[in-house]
């Protein structure tokens, strides 16, 4: 089993990609768990159809202890089993500890059956800290990979959750898989990811590009590959979901000074103001 948490700043499109990808490897055969690690609790919409999927939080606060693993974890398309942690009512306490409390009960309710192939875990935020560092601080994931783009903002934030998995790479072994490129088409993006990835001592694992499918599954409450499986952009997440099921490069990355990021971004022309 194969445990993978994706990470990238807010709007990046984690959710997206995560269940576009999970989709492509659903339908390679593979059997999957989504856990949605984000109090928005949008992570599994497309997979599910659109079904409110209840997190574990509300359901917790509403039936008590008493769990069943079926009011939690819900199948959709592709077999794809799909969970959300949710969050604290707004104001109230660590949005982090519902992703705590959720995997300790997928684990006490025997979520992490062995016919799983991989659990994703979809996880908030530009940095990692307290709770939504919890899926690689211990050690739940061992794989990560963070979703970027060539806007500024994107790959600061990158270079800033590199620095908290390099943290957590001795204590809890995660290892960074790659940079997923979901493009914002900007200049010499590709290379300009590629450039990046390296210096983290990384690699670009693929480049996924932007394309209005995305908005049109989205609208129709479904995954690419499901609701127009012969598009262009189907094909770009099966190429997707093939790389990382053939990833073997992992590694401890190497964040960078803030300097040298602004010169990678110079280089590539976006900074050249
Ligand atoms: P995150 O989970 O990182 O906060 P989302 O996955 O919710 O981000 O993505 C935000 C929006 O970006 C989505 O609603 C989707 O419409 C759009 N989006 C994401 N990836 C693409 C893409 N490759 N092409 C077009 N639109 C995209
Ligand atoms: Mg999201």
């Amino acid at each position: 089993m194969r445990q993978i948490a994706i990470y990238g700043k807010g709007g990046i499109g984690k959710s997206t990609t995560t269940q576009n990808l999970t989709a492509g490897l659903g339908e390679m055969g593979k059997h999957i768990m989504i856990v949605g690690c984000d109090p928005k609790a949008d992570s599994t919409r497309l997979v599910l159809g659109g079904l409110a999927q209840k997190s574990v939080l509300d359901t917790l606060r509403e039936e008590g202890e008493e769990v069943e693993l079926d009011s939690i974890l819900k199948p959709g398309v592709f077999g794809i089993r799909c969970v959300e942690s949710g969050g604290p009512e707004p104001g109230v306490g660590c949005a982090g500890r519902g992703i705590i409390t959720s995997i300790n009960m997928l684990e006490s309710l025997g979520a992490y059956t062995s016919d799983l192939d991989y659990v994703f875990y979809d996880v908030l935020g530009d940095v990692v800290c307290g709770g939504f560092a919890m899926p690689i601080r211990e050690g739940k994931a061992q794989e990560i990979y963070i979703v970027a783009s060539g806007e500024m903002m994107a790959l600061y934030a990158a270079n800033n959750i590199c620095k908290g998995v390099q943290k957590y790479a001795n204590t809890g072994g995660c290892r960074l898989g790659g940079i997923i490129c979901n493009s914002r088409k900007v200049d010499g993006e590709k290379e300009l990811l590629e450039a990046f990835a390296q210096e983290l001592g990384s690699q670009l694992i693929y480049f996924v590009p932007r394309d209005n499918m995305v908005q049109r599954a989205e609208i129709n409450k479904s995954t690419v590959i499901a609701f127009e499986p012969e598009c262009d952009q189907a094909a770009a997440y099966r190429g997707l979901a093939n790389a990382i099921d053939s990833n073997d490069m992992f590694v401890v990355p190497k964040p960078m000074v803030q300097d040298r990021l602004e010169e990678i971004l110079m280089e590539h022309g976006i900074l050249d103001i």
